[in-house]
């Protein structure tokens, strides 16, 4: 189990599936903001742990677009395609203590009971089962959202018995993040609200493993015109990276920010600007209409 350091530690932690568009800027910005008002450290880990989703080449462009905006982690960035053996010993210790098991569950097996597994319902064997998180009855977990408030959740009659590693081999991202999470003492995870949904599960495994459970902020989700959700619809374009600084001020006015006194044009003496009069208290619970000027910010 880590030990909790005094100063507040988070994350951003994008996984390379494209560019970075106005939401995962909001969620980069929203991260380094909460750590750098507390006068704490802010890191950077790249979830390259599903191949198949991966484009080549967006974590790289990912981190050059952070660079560019001046986002510099403290430390090197953690690539968790390297840390398989560290997420195998996670799964081996919940498999020994009987939390885990081997599922051969198809997909189309569990569609009956509306995808969610509470018992094995196969009566077949796969030659690649899965391995799943045993969520029994009368799990419920709750937990205060600095943005979005008091969340309640029945693990059991929500998600049931979720999935550890995935039956084409790759982990699940419920793993890896709780893993790392501990295994980095983050103390404050900052990140967009589509991932509201997964913290729960989060808190079961944490549980599980005795990690500490950090503090959780949800940011409000950006919307496109036609109410998806911003980094799913075809409209998440990338940002200009040659205008740091109006990127930054947009992510900024969507975090319900004031203005700030002075726009300096360089993005580090923006950043400490900001990190100086951010105010976590106006953050709006959102979700938020991307205005076209954000989705687009002066994208080529
Ligand atoms: N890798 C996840 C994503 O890009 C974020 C994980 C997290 O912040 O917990 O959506």
């Amino acid at each position: 189990m880590s030990s909790t350091p005094s100063l507040p530690r988070g994350r951003f932690a994008p996984s390379p599936t494209g560019r970075l568009h106005a939401g995962s800027l909001l969620a980069a910005l929203g991260s380094w903001l909460f750590a750098r008002h507390a006068g704490g450290e802010w890191h950077v880990r790249i979830e390259d742990i599903d191949p198949p989703r991966e484009v080549p080449g967006a974590a790289d462009a990912q981190l050059r677009a952070l660079r560019r905006l001046g986002l510099h982690p403290d430390g090197p960035v953690l690539r968790q395609s390297t840390r398989g053996a560290l997420y195998a010993r996670a799964l081996e210790r919940l498999l020994d203590q009987g939390d885990a098991f081997v599922c051969h569950c198809s997909r189309s097996a569990l569609a009956a009971h509306d995808g969610i597994h509470r018992h094995c319902v196969a009566g077949a064997r796969r030659r690649d089962p899965s391995i799943r998180l045993r969520v029994p009855e009368g799990t419920h977990v709750a937990f205060e959202d600095a943005i979005q408030g008091h969340v309640s959740e029945d693990v059991h009659a929500v998600t049931g018995d979720f999935v550890l590693r995935r039956a084409d081999g790759y982990w699940a991202y419920q793993l890896a993040v709780v893993v790392d999470d501990g295994a980095q003492s983050m103390t404050r995870i900052v990140r967009g609200a589509d991932l509201l949904g997964s913290t729960a599960r989060q808190i079961v495994l944490q549980q599980r493993l005795q990690l500490a459970s950090p503090r959780y902020a949800h940011l409000p989700l950006l919307l496109d015109a036609r109410g998806r959700k911003l980094s799913k619809s075809q409209d998440a374009l990338p940002f200009d990276e040659r205008e740091p600084v109006a990127a930054l001020a947009s992510a900024w006015q969507l975090l319900g920010q004031r203005p700030l006194r002075t726009t300096p044009t360089d993005p580090h003496d923006w950043l400490a600007m900001a990190s100086a009069a951010f105010e976590p208290g106006r953050i709006p619970r959102g979700p938020l209409a991307a205005t076209h000027n954000v989705a687009d910010i002066g994208a080529p």
